[in-house]
């Protein structure tokens, strides 16, 4: 049976360092969220974010916006945050509604309060390993749960299954940079579990439901599932088929509980990161 890594655990013991660190900081950290409209999943999102945010002590703000919100409105906004100096960090919860295009408003977050990572120039600088101000969570915090639990990261044939802006492309790109060889498969991926067969790092980040079988899993692999739905009582799945998967990996992720919690930790750490670096301007 493959032991568990236990993103909710790990979580917390990065988020009680945070808070030690914050306490001894004059100036808290302070974080931005910005909600437009009334999407079910994001309301809840936004609530754990701000709750965490508070109980670390960090300032939370949370700009809730109405559904028809305009493009000028979303905009100003995020211009006025960018200029505002009790702001460190700005969030803009995804999906927003269909007549706003996200990279538009993505692009107008000054990178160095860009909490997630997502603006081309951080986009760039993980691209070339130069210093992106802040690292897209999710993908940070699957490669620090792998150190976590000392996972050999470099050399290890790696898939990603999912190229999307916010996981797939980051992870492929600090997997690259930790020297793993990585094959990013998607949808239109042929022979999906003849490429996944060959990995000793898994990792799938699709959000369709059971998608990664046994069989498309080599015996003693490590096996991360990032990807969150939910079944037809509503109860949160992954995109692993948890029992039968963990009797041939040698490590999984479980869903909720692993890359979930981690991706929170992620973006109190990059709050705080960014709060410190803009302290120096
Ligand atoms: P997305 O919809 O933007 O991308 C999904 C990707 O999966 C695409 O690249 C697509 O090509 C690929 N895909 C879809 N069907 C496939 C199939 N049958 N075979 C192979 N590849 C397939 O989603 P996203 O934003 O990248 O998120 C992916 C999943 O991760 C979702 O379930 C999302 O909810 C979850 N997620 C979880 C966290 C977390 O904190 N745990 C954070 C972000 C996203």
């Amino acid at each position: 049976m493959a032991q568990i890594m236990d993103g909710k655990a790990y979580s917390k013991e990065i988020l009680a360092q945070i808070k030690l660190k914050v306490e001894k900081l004059q100036k808290k950290p302070s974080l931005a969220v910005i909600l437009v409209g009334n999407d079910p999943a994001s309301q809840i999102y936004v609530s754990n974010k701000e709750k965490t945010a508070r109980e670390l002590g960090f300032i939370s703000k949370t700009y809730r916006l109405k559904e028809n919100t305009s493009s000028n409105e979303l905009k100003d906004l995020i211009l006025n945050l960018n200029l505002d100096e009790d702001t460190d960090a700005i969030l803009l919860q995804l999906p927003l509604p269909k007549h706003l295009i996200p990279q538009e408003f993505i692009e107008l977050i000054d990178p160095k309060k860009d909490v997630d990572g997502f603006h081309p120039i951080n986009c760039g600088r993980l691209l070339t390993n130069s210093s992106p101000y802040a690292v897209s969570c999710t993908p940070k915090g699957v490669i620090k749960l792998l150190k976590k639990y000392n996972v050999e990261i470099q050399g290890a044939n790696t898939v990603v299954i999912g190229r999307s802006n916010m996981v797939g492309k980051p992870l492929s790109q600090l997997l690259l940079a930790q020297n793993a060889t990585v094959t990013v498969a998607h949808s239109k991926t042929k022979n999906l579990p003849e490429i996944t067969q060959k990995a000793d790092i898994l990792i799938s980040a699709t959000g369709i439901k059971g998608l990664v079988t046994r069989d498309f899993v080599k015996s003693g692999a490590v096996v991360v599932d990032v990807g969150i739905s939910r079944d037809e009582n509503g109860k949160i799945k992954g995109d692993v088929e948890f029992e039968e998967v963990s009797k041939v990996a040698s490590l999984i992720t479980p869903v909720p509980g692993g890359i979930g919690p981690m991706t929170i930790a992620m973006l109190m750490e990059n709050t705080l990161e960014l709060s410190l670096n803009n302290a120096k301007f």
